[in-house]
């Protein structure tokens, strides 16, 4: 199982790294992506501190991505931050996608999915046909998520990756113990999305290996 979204109190996670990577491998994770909130004031700081639990993430048998999450970014200003955070060493680049339930600016879901530097687009709210299309031009993934609220519009999200192609993933958007989920909740999140059954194998056995 892999999990690419979780945050730890290099943000506003509940855990440190240690037993953050500890739960998760006890829920039987292989590849753990830790995604805390970035912005111009914690971006340096996050990509240089999280890759020390590599090699503590593979005593527990994960694979430990360390990347950050574009949060509440200036949609003019992701593309610079997601290039940025590429070239110092970040594994992974999510961002902050408009959820129903925050004040996402508008044109935050546009301005991920046609940047090349974005790996994942979290929460991506009544996302349209057309920033879906970028996305799958863009090899730019889009997120179910298990997280209360953001989780409204997955069903929608999963439509409109349907339409157009787009790939999907499951993640947690973890802050907290409870948040990780285990394989049966994992699945509750990827079929509650009404998408199909083979879609839904393919969403949960993601084949990771442009991250390792
Ligand atoms: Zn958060
Ligand atoms: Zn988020």
């Amino acid at each position: 199982m892999y999990d690419l979204h979780t945050h730890t109190t290099f943000s506003d996670g509940d855990l440190i790294p240690a037993e953050l990577i500890r739960r998760a491998a006890v829920c039987g994770y292989q590849i753990l992506a830790i995604c805390d909130h970035v912005d111009w004031t914690n971006i340096d700081i996050i990509i240089q501190s999280i890759p020390k639990m590599r090699s503590t993430a593979k005593e527990h048998g994960i694979t430990l991505l360390a990347g950050v999450e574009l949060t509440h970014t200036l949609p003019a200003d992701i593309g610079n931050m997601a290039q940025y955070a590429k070239e110092q060493g970040a594994d992974i680049v999510i961002v902050h996608g408009e959820t129903t339930v925050e004040p996402v600016l508008p044109g935050t879901n546009a301005a991920a999915c046609s940047c090349p530097y974005v790996d994942v687009l979290a929460h991506p709210g009544f996302i349209t046909h057309f920033d879906a299309k970028s996305a799958m031009h863009h090899d730019i993934w889009l997120e179910l998520t298990a997280r209360g609220g953001h989780n409204r519009t997955n069903g929608h999200v999963a439509r409109i990756a349907e339409d157009t192609g787009a790939t999907l993933v499951v993640n947690s958007d973890s802050h907290a113990p409870h948040d990780l989920m285990d394989g049966k909740t994992r699945e509750n999140v990827v079929f509650g999305s009404g998408i199909s059954h083979s879609a839904a194998k393919e969403i949960l056995n993601r084949d990771l290996s442009k991250f390792l």
